[in-house]
């Protein structure tokens, strides 16, 4: 069941309420197997796609299931407590799908949109590159107009769901010397020859949830393919975090929730000294703080999402829920890893999964430095 949240309706829970039941009956279960043998986590879409997750983030005439932004957060919140590879996945999907909502126009957004909403069409988002993931501006990617195509070149790197996609949106400098104002945006389908995508990524944690190194060699774009106007495609990729930010503290949430119940299942059970590891005090005020901390972020999370809501300008809280949120999720699934002495660092358990996984959401979507620049300049007023 889904706790009551403020600002969530009867409506959003009964959706999320849904999405747990999946998730607990078809996501868990495989969970660990799927951390160990990194198997991909697209092996849910179908399932997922039949709850409609697939398309949360897109609008009804575009086959989205019509649910809010508050629904399709909770039931993110509720996937990432059973896997938050699985998480990860659909939200690489949500990056590709919604910049291209963002951006692209009617006739794009029919040609390309309603797959995806069924799942029938894998997104992603083909932002970074080797040179650095924090300073995007100065990608090196270049899209060059010849005629009724633009010619790609460059190297993506650490691009989720890349080598399952039907396309990528891939940000490239129409303009070398324009820095963030000569960015522009493609849509640019997987198969097009010149694209080498690599074998995934070994990664530490999120191990189903694919990335992978991109390759585009003289790749031949239509024109039509481009999202807005040349030179537009920074503004969307930061409109497309500002939303994103909120899917990766859905998923801190939801791995912090699954450890902090372990914790509390863990403590009341485990015998030390004759006695319940509970009845110290030392571990009550463990699970205080981690319970503290998991609800300030829900509070953030839940701010930023109702000025999203309201259509107001959010993206400082965007951060500041991504940044604390991801930071909680660090510091809950370290402490439940505690809470478990010695078996919580093995593989029997989840815990050590569960710190592995949190790890990366301090990395990805613009890193917690990146986040505190956003704060920092806008309680700077730049
Ligand atoms: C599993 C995984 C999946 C990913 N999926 C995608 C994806 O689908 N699409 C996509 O486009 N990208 C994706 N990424 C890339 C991710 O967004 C970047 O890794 C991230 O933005 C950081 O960039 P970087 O790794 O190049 O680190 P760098 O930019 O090299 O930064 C290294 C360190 O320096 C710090 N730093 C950098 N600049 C500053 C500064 N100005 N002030 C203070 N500190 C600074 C950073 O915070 C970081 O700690 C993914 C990455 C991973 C690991």
């Amino acid at each position: 069941m889904t706790f009551l949240r403020l600002g969530s309706t009867e409506e959003d829970q009964t959706i999320a309420d849904a999405v747990a039941r999946f998730a607990q009956e078809n996501l868990a279960p495989v969970a660990q197997a799927m951390d160990e043998e990194a198997f991909s986590a697209t092996r849910h879409v179908p399932g997922l796609s039949e709850l409609g997750v697939m398309g949360m983030n897109l609008p009804e005439h575009l086959g989205g299931p019509g649910v809010t932004p508050t629904a399709m957060l909770m039931s993110l919140v509720t996937i990432s407590r059973a896997c938050a590879a699985t998480s990860s996945m659909i939200g690489a999907h949500y990056l590709g799908t919604d910049a291209l909502l963002i951006g692209g126009s009617a006739e794009q957004h029919e040609q390309w949109l309603p797959r995806c909403a069924t799942g029938e069409w894998l997104a992603a988002f083909a932002l970074t590159e080797p040179r650095g993931g924090s300073h995007p501006a100065d990608m090196r990617t270049k899209a060059v107009r010849e005629g009724d195509e633009y010619v790609l070149t460059g190297i993506k790197h650490f691009i989720s769901n890349a080598a399952e996609s039907r396309f990528m949106i891939v940000f490239a400098k129409t303009d070398m010397e324009a820095g963030a104002r000569g960015v522009s945006a493609f849509i640019v389908p997987r198969d097009l020859p010149g694209i080498q995508i690599s074998s995934p990524e070994k990664l530490m944690g999120i191990r189903g949830g694919h990335a992978f190194e991109v390759s585009l060699e003289g790749v031949r774009v239509p024109a039509a393919n481009r999202l807005g106007e040349e030179g537009h495609g920074f503004k969307i990729a930061m409109k497309v975090l500002d939303n994103s930010r909120l899917d990766v503290a859905a998923t801190s949430l939801g791995i912090a929730e699954a450890a902090l119940q372990a914790a509390a299942d863990w403590a009341n059970q485990r015998l030390v000294g004759g006695e319940p590891l509970a009845t110290k005090q030392a571990i009550q005020f463990k699970l205080a703080d981690m319970k503290l901390r998991l609800e300030a972020a829900w509070g953030l999370t839940m701010q930023a999402l109702a000025l999203r809501q309201a259509k107001q300008s959010f993206s400082q809280q965007s951060a500041m829920a991504k940044l604390y949120a991801s930071e909680m999720a660090g510091f809950v699934t370290d402490e439940a890893l505690q809470i478990h002495g010695g078996y919580g660092y093995t593989r029997e358990m989840p815990l050590e999964r569960y710190v592995r996984d949190a790890r990366i959401l301090r990395i990805y979507e613009g890193s917690s430095e990146i986040q505190r620049t956003i704060i920092a300049r806008s309680v700077l007023g730049y």
